[in-house]
């Protein structure tokens, strides 16, 4: 892609069909489109009815949010279980036709990561994240490793994410496979005022292995998913940095508007899809 585009994830018409959410979201004028695979919603063979309905419209999907691999959980039947279903949405989303895969890096769960668990699950993600990027090759398409938040629904006091650094992310990448792997940045994932570093600091720090975005805002405490200036996230600073490293991806939202009355929604879907327009315009 030759410059930054602004695109949509789905499910912010989670009452609709995949096919009646990726009409209405052309019709409002979204001509690029992050398609959230989860099990279940699609079947396996959807694929090639998915793609042949965005090349009638004219809608292209770059993106598709995977399922997240599990690979340092304890339990050796769940590792296999969540790697196979990432798998699945890697081949789903080269059926598709999608360049990027966006996955998140795997954790123990609650309660049992621990200081000295950290080092095993930095290696699992790695082993991990090396089997992937095989079927990877085979379904053409590339893995976009997600930032995690610092903290999940489900932390305890003292546990330590893997995921949430920089550092880790470009640690992966660098050492799992660059040629077909990079970093998805969600800037919602960063929590400015607890985590010594903002969403500028990640984009100058994440530099060109940066392939993808979710865009939404946050009050810099926590996860919130808010359209862009309803936070409290610098998003003159974070449109100044993508275009210092050079960032030429979408510019993806990733929000949650499901509350909104769907009477409504379209309306703000709209507004959401000028709002980004100007932000990579430089106009705001
Ligand atoms: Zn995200």
């Amino acid at each position: 892609m030759d410059e930054i585009r602004p695109s949509i994830s789905t499910g912010v018409f989670q009452e609709l069909s995949p096919e009646e959410e990726i009409r209405r979201l052309v019709g409002i004028g979204w001509r690029y489109l992050e398609i959230n695979f989860s099990i279940g919603r699609f079947g396996r063979c959807e694929a090639y009815r998915i793609k042949r309905l965005c090349e009638d419209l004219g809608v292209s999907v770059l993106q598709v949010h995977g399922c997240n691999p599990g690979m340092a959980r304890e339990s050796p039947e769940e590792r296999r279980k969540f790697v196979d279903q990432a798998k699945t949405s890697l081949l789903w989303a080269g059926e598709l036709g999608a360049e990027w895969v966006v996955l998140h890096p795997s954790n123990r769960k609650a309660g049992r990561r621990t200081p000295d668990a950290f080092e095993e699950v930095k290696e699992r993600n790695l082993e991990g994240f090396r089997e992937l990027l095989e079927t990877a090759h085979s379904a053409n398409v590339g893995i976009a490793v997600e930032n995690l938040p610092p903290l999940l629904h489900d932390s305890m006091e003292g546990e330590r994410l893997f995921g949430t650094e920089p550092s880790e992310l470009v640690w992966l990448v660098e050492n799992a496979g660059p040629e077909r792997m990079g970093v998805c940045l969600d800037v919602n994932h960063i929590f400015a005022k607890c985590q010594g570093f903002n969403q500028y600091q990640a984009i100058r720090w994440f530099g060109r292995p940066l392939v993808a975005t979710h865009i939404s805002d946050n009050d810099g405490f926590r996860e919130q998913h808010l359209l862009p200036f309803m936070g409290d996230i610098a998003w003159r600073t974070v449109m100044k940095g993508l275009r210092e490293v050079g960032y030429k991806g979408l510019f993806n939202l990733e929000v949650d508007l499901n509350k909104t009355p769907l009477s409504v929604r379209d309306d703000l879907l709209r507004y959401a899809l000028r709002l980004t327009e100007e932000m990579i315009q430089g106009d705001i």
